[in-house]
């Protein structure tokens, strides 16, 4: 037991810093990556894409840190029972994984504010023009339009995909940059835009507590006209649910302020408590998005 005990804690006084150095490189090639990407518009799409992954990562190598320096505690104890080489295991299993549970729950909750900052830092620094040096400015949705060919105006229509318009206004040069939008609407297989949004829902047979349901959703592809129909099956009923989005959008309509207004923000809280927000840069904007919204919550 002895000498088995003495290997044992060398081999953890080795994985330990092996596994702390495996995190800090996980973030390093993170922070390179995101260092490397060309232009802004790279840097957001690469900090979008990989950061909560590659944190979350790092945490987990933080975790096997600690489940590997746990089991060096207090070996002159473990030696004198096998019990209690297994009970500091069982410690060990156990802090490691609430450090890797507690980054998760920080990444999921605390993390996407302060992401968005990075996030709306790389997006909306002022582009510069390379050909001419000079400062771009960023089109609002009104002036957009006219530098947007139809297709992307559809995929904007239905909050799909947001195109940002920039332009250097001396030389007249435009520059296009496209971001996911606010909401995920189905690809159309025709166009294969993002434009294939729900119609109207006919339901075949109600959901009851016993027996499942079936619909049968309606689909038109706002862009190029397209119609598809799929049949879904409704789970046994299910308690509570249900988003009383709707509300909302008549309380705002009726504020009659709408010129003052430079920006619309938008928070909607989930049943699970998981917190979205949107910015709009006016109520018209904000209220079909709502619209849209009410309509592909309540037939998820
Ligand atoms: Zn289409």
């Amino acid at each position: 037991m002895h000498d088995f005990l003495e290997i044992w804690d060398q081999a953890m006084y080795l994985l330990t810093p092996a596994a702390v150095l495996v995190g800090i490189l996980i973030y390093i090639y993170l922070k390179a990556k995101i260092a490397s990407a060309k232009e802004l518009k790279g840097k957001y799409d690469v900090t979008s894409e990989y950061s909560v992954r590659y944190l979350q990562a790092t945490h987990i190598a933080f975790g096997i840190a600690i489940f590997f320096i746990v089991n060096t505690y207090n070996s002159e104890v473990v030696e004198k029972s096998v019990a209690w080489f297994f009970i500091r295991m069982f410690m060990g299993i156990a802090l490691g994984t609430m450090h890797g549970y507690v980054a998760y729950l920080i990444l999921k909750y605390y993390y996407p504010t302060r992401l968005n900052k990075k996030l709306n830092k790389f997006r909306y620094t002022p582009r510069v023009n390379p050909e001419t040096g000079n400062k771009m400015r960023l089109l609002s949705e009104e002036e957009e339009d006219e530098y947007l060919d139809d297709k992307m105006q559809a995929e904007e229509a239905v909050f799909s995909v947001d195109y940002d318009v920039w332009i250097d206004e001396q030389s007249g040069a435009i520059k296009i940059e496209k971001y996911q939008g606010r909401l995920g609407v189905e690809q159309c297989d025709r166009c294969n835009l993002h434009t294939l949004k729900l119609e109207r829902e006919e339901m075949v047979t109600v959901a009851t507590d016993t027996q499942e349901g079936e619909t049968i959703k309606h689909y038109k592809c706002t862009y190029c006209g397209r119609i598809r129909r799929k049949t879904m099956i409704i789970p046994k009923q299910q308690p509570g649910g249900g988003y009383a989005v709707s509300e909302a959008v008549s309380s705002v309509s009726q504020i009659n302020i709408a010129k003052h207004v430079t920006m619309v923000k938008v928070e909607i809280y989930d049943s699970t408590g998981v917190m979205k927000d949107f910015e709009f840069q006016n109520l018209d904007e904000a209220q079909r998005f709502l619209k849209e919204y009410e309509l592909s919550e309540s037939n998820r």
